[in-house]
């Protein structure tokens, strides 16, 4: 079996006491495809350390994260357009909107997400989206990219079935992660009306953990217990979950 967590931080400070164990394990757990997303300049090199560790487990995103856009964007959008430029990356990732935490910068945000997007598309990558209380958004850089060249995953969606839909139709795929096996996640609840060929599973990890381990650190080896939810809903075998979401993977990243 096959698991592919795509979207994992695999080099937060949260991991620096056990990194190397804490990959193993999930490798000892059928996840052996990780999928790791920029935040900012800050990271980079930490990034490349772990692809040079493990290049055949862990495959880079560059990008710049909505809530690092502050007043230096400009310098960091410069570094991730001459990274991508430099060396091999599977998408422009993570990028997007995030009104959660603060509003000061939704000109800027937009603007990244806007340039990045540019930026995908020159470089004939996928899309790694963050949207945090900003669909409306989103969906307006979205819609003015419109595209046969653009596509990717909307990482952690949390949305309703509407926009859900709507996300596919721009050629998303909807990154499933610990919010699933939520009581009050929602997404579970419309989850099977979806054709398993537009989602991926993920973890976001540090955060988000699944059911039991909700409210603790998150690791990619958790990527099983999200696909043993999505066994239950889409009532088919394990296997058979990762199989296909593995393949939906290969899709968007290309390998
Ligand atoms: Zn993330």
């Amino acid at each position: 079996m096959i698991l592919t967590d795509t979207h994992t931080h695999l080099y937060s400070e949260e991991f620096d006491q056990d990194r190397t164990e804490m990959i193993q394990r999930a490798i000892n757990n059928g996840v052996s495809r990780f999928f790791v997303p920029s935040i900012d300049s800050h990271y980079t090199s930490k990034m490349y350390a772990l692809e040079r560790q493990f290049p055949k487990h862990v495959f880079l995103m560059m990008g710049l994260h909505p809530t690092y856009v502050k007043e230096n964007y400009q310098e960091e959008l410069a570094h991730v357009e001459a990274e991508l430029s430099r060396k091999t990356f599977y998408a422009v990732g993570e990028i997007g909107i995030d009104l959660f935490w603060d509003k000061t910068f939704l000109k800027e945000q937009q603007h990244a997400f806007q340039y990045q997007i540019q930026l995908a598309k020159k470089h004939k990558l996928a899309i790694n989206i963050h949207c945090r209380d900003a669909f409306d958004e989103v969906f307006e850089v979205l819609e003015s990219e419109k595209a046969t060249d653009l596509f990717g995953i909307f990482h952690c969606f949390t949305g309703d079935f509407g926009q859900a839909k709507r996300a596919i139709d721009l050629n998303m795929k909807l990154g499933i992660g610990g919010v699933a096996t939520f009581k009050n996640g929602k997404i579970d609840q419309f989850l099977n009306e979806i054709d398993l060929q537009h989602i991926v599973l993920e973890t976001d990890s540090p955060y988000l953990a699944p059911v039991p381990f909700r409210g603790k650190r998150n690791e990619s080896s958790y990527t099983k217990l999200v696909a043993e939810k999505l066994a239950q809903i889409y009532q088919l075998p394990l296997e058979e979950i990762a199989r296909i979401t593995t393949e939906n993977s290969k899709t968007v990243f290309g390998i």
